[in-house]
């Protein structure tokens, strides 16, 4: 193998290019390396999409496939099919492919088909719930991987009980937190706050956009219910996702007192999270996020693929059901907030490093 390294590195939607920027900062930083960054077009906004790129100083993308709309299985196509040429014609020596949406798991398929390497960065992680299209895509992205980087230590036991040989297991910790360390003093400058009328630790911040919570309407139609009642307690304001916005408004759920807001872009929402009292949600990345913001979080699902947010972190699974989600909110007002300076292990910004060293060592 030459000393020139070549990767391509695949993004499509939005935890994807948070979790891909400090990797292709590591990369660009480092003379050996050739990447190239395809984007597949997946995320529902362009607009949105180009703020995340400016905002998390992502290098334009070298490919775009403009590939958005459709159902996940006509995503999944579209990408094996525009995305075959383009790797087969770069040959990267690997693939390094983030986190569990369609661009993820179609992404590594293609490149396997070709014959080429494909590491999966935040592999191993498991809800154990096959009826969450994401957790299909970790099965199948992780076992057709050669390269597996874990993010926390369930990571690895999951991989180890699937058969995965622990010579392919990394556990380097958290891009994700990479991004939120890097650009936590720049968060400090927005007027998210002002702008919302809302005051340091005197709000609350819910998102909600599983498939499981958004698209069956008497649970929708629950968790807002639940929502307005936290909302008698403190402001609560909601950057509501299209998707959940348009079944709102297909079901005639009324907002009341909820404050609702289009989805904001990384350093809003970074200073969002970060001056909130409490965090209500059903995204994975926020309950990373918030276990280092050290702010409460009820993570309104069953099951969680990250259990190190719940053993060292803020996070609570509270479930869907309103009396509990209630109640615990409640309980987590009521208390005093969190203090421990508890991190989980190499969730200390430097992941990407350790990911591209290791890469480096593997590849020569
Ligand atoms: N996020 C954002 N703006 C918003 C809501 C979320 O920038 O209005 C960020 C959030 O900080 C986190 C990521 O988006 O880094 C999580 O994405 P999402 O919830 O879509 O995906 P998941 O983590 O559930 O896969």
């Amino acid at each position: 193998m030459s000393d020139i390294l070549k990767v391509s590195c695949v993004v499509g939607a939005r935890p994807n290019f948070i979790k891909m920027a400090p990797l292709m900062a590591e990369l660009t930083r480092r003379p050996r390396w050739r990447p190239q960054l395809i984007h597949t077009g997946q995320h529902y906004s362009p607009e949105m999409s180009d703020q995340f790129f400016q905002e998390l100083q992502i290098p334009r993308p070298d490919v775009h496939l403009g590939l958005a709309g459709g159902s996940p299985t006509k995503q999944t196509a579209d990408i094996l099919v525009a995305l075959e040429p383009i790797l087969d014609t770069f040959r990267p020596d690997v693939l390094i492919v983030v986190g569990d949406v369609t661009s993820t798991i179609a992404s590594a398929l293609t490149a396997v088909r070709l014959g080429l390497k494909v590491a999966h960065v935040e592999a191993g992680l498991r809800s154990f719930d096959r009826t969450m299209p994401e957790e299909i895509n970790r099965i199948v992205t992780d076992s057709l991987s050669d390269y597996l980087f874990t993010s926390e230590p369930s990571g690895r036991e999951n991989l180890q009980r699937e058969g995965v040989a622990d010579s392919r297991i990394f556990f380097v910790g958290n891009v994700m937190i990479d991004t939120l360390l890097r650009f936590r003093e720049q968060a400090k400058q927005s007027n998210v706050l002002s702008d919302l009328g809302v005051k340091e630790k005197g709000y609350a911040v819910a998102t909600l956009h599983r498939p499981a919570n958004v698209d069956d309407p008497g649970r929708l139609a629950d968790l807002v219910g639940v929502l307005n009642r936290v909302a008698e307690k403190l402001p609560v304001v909601f950057p509501v996702h299209p998707r959940t916005k348009n079944r709102m408004e297909e079901l005639g759920l009324g907002t009341g007192r909820l404050q609702l807001c289009p989805p904001q872009g990384y350093l809003d929402f970074l200073r969002l999270t970060s001056s909130a009292r409490l965090v209500l949600t059903d995204s994975g990345g926020i309950q990373e996020e918030t276990t280092i913001l050290q702010v409460p979080c009820l993570t309104l699902r069953k099951n969680t693929e990250r259990p190190v947010t719940i053993t060292e972190g803020t996070n609570h699974l509270v479930g869907m059901d309103p009396e509990r989600i209630y109640s615990v909110a409640s309980e987590v007002l009521a208390s005093a907030r969190p203090t421990g300076d508890q991190v989980p292990q190499f969730w200390d910004g430097k992941a990407s490093v350790r990911i591209i060293d290791t890469l480096e060592q593997q590849l020569s």
